[in-house]
């Protein structure tokens, strides 16, 4: 199999990667060229040089499969940089009879083209929709070739509108992190549907049902359950390994786990960890975590503690547990001080 494929360079002389432009895979390299011309690519503003064809690379994320036709990929426990390129977070895709569908992007648009790559490895079926578990850089940055391939993006009610607010931090924050190359030709995605309530993508034979979360581990926290399997993927709803991060509500967050721990699962995938985990016990760590930060941070407050000296103890307790916890805790007990406050 062909592909198209573009060279991207932050300017001229450089840095530069080859980036793969989905949708124009083809038997011949001719007939990969005739549907380039037929329909040009719209292709990142950073290009040099027109798009070409050449074979099919192997991809490079390696994906399990952990349920039948359900394959995850973990993310690699770590900050983005250039080496990981924002590899940071878990991604899974399902294939039905007629179509895939693709939960979570990773972190770069070159993530993304790696999960196009690894899909077509297995299937040639039409990749239906990409779904997007919330609004964090690690999950949505690679969303972009998926997107071109032909997905639909979809996301919780008002992820459009937090992407927008967000766009020039996650860039500043994340995305300077990796620098160029590895973030040359990355974007936020626009999202196609947002899901209020409930929601079921048909992929042929098996139904990916989609459920708006309230505010937990964000305002935007969006989970998929398959029909087929059973598996639940929860994105950070559930974090394991990798401390988690609280960007929404503490007893929202607890809320949310307390109901989905009740319901009956063979896996779950997590959002970092894994990537294949059992339920509910998967999430045990994360709950005692979310239960000893908000017991630490309301007896700091009934203490009287301020929030300077109150930050230095919460959730200390929890720090051998988990890997990357001193860049996390301090931070949400900063949030968690802050949301506990005004109960
Ligand atoms: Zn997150």
């Amino acid at each position: 199999m062909f592909e198209a494929f573009v060279t991207l360079c932050l300017a001229a002389g450089g840095p530069c990667r080859v980036a793969l432009l989905p949708g124009y895979g083809a038997d011949t390299p001719s007939a990969c060229m005739a549907a380039l011309s037929e329909r040009p690519p719209a292709v990142p503003e950073e290009a040099a040089g027109a798009p070409r064809c050449a074979p099919r690379p192997v991809a490079d994320l390696s994906f399990t499969e952990i349920a039948p036709g359900v394959f995850a990929h973990r993310g690699a426990i770590a900050e983005p940089d250039a080496e990981n390129r924002g590899d940071v977070a878990n991604i899974a895709f399902v294939i039905g009879s007629e179509a895939v569908a693709v939960i979570d992007a990773g972190g770069s648009r070159a993530v993304g083209e790696a999960v196009y790559l690894a899909i077509r490895a297995r299937t040639g079926l039409p990749i239906r929709a990409l779904v997007l578990s919330h609004m964090h850089p690690d999950h949505v940055y690679g969303a972009a070739p998926l997107a071109e391939a032909g997905a639909e993006v979809v996301g919780r009610a008002g992820l459009a509108r937090a992407l927008a607010d967000r766009a020039v931090s996650y860039a500043e924050g994340f995305g300077s992190r990796i620098g160029a190359p590895g973030f040359l030709g990355t974007a936020l995605p626009r999202v196609d549907r947002e899901v209020a309530e409930r929601t079921g993508i048909d992929l042929g034979g098996r139904v990916l049902t989609l459920e708006a979360e309230p505010t937990a581990h964000t305002a935007t926290d969006l989970i998929a359950t398959d029909s087929a399997t059973g598996v639940l993927f929860a994105g950070d709803l559930v974090f394991a390994e990798h401390a988690p991060a609280l960007d929404g509500s503490l007893p929202g967050w607890q809320g949310v786990l307390g109901r989905l721990t009740a319901r009956k699962a063979p896996l779950v995938v997590p959002g970092h960890g894994g990537p294949a985990l059992p339920w509910p016990g998967g999430a045990a760590p994360l709950a005692r975590y979310l239960d000893t930060l908000a017991a630490d941070t309301r007896a700091a407050l009934a203490a009287g503690s301020p929030l300077s000296e109150a930050t230095r103890n919460i959730g200390v307790t929890e720090a051998a547990h988990w890997r990357l916890f001193d860049l996390y805790n301090a931070r949400n007990a900063t949030a968690a001080y802050t949301e506990l406050e005004w109960e």
